[in-house]
């Protein structure tokens, strides 16, 4: 590998909104987020599950659009 074309990728702490803390290998120098795995309601609320074969990564992506629809519902009805 070349020198210097590559970032130099190095220990971050990661911190997130709710005021948990982990490090990840990264280029930045500082990472922020607004979620993680230990305040996404997911995880907070059914713990038990293991994801196989990518599942919970499915279900998350249908309950997200389930909540967008249901939202455009309660703005559509006004009552
Ligand atoms: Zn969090």
């Amino acid at each position: 590998m070349k020198k210097g074309i590559h970032p130099e990728v190095k220990l971050v702490t990661v911190t997130c909104a709710c005021g948990e803390t982990f490090e990840t290998l990264s280029v930045r120098d500082e990472i922020k987020v607004e979620i993680c795995s230990k305040c996404h309601p997911f995880f907070t609320g059914t713990r038990k599950i293991v994801d196989t074969a990518g599942r919970v990564e499915k279900f998350m992506k249908r309950a997200a659009k389930a909540k967008s629809q249901e939202e455009l519902k309660k703005r559509k009805k006004k009552h």
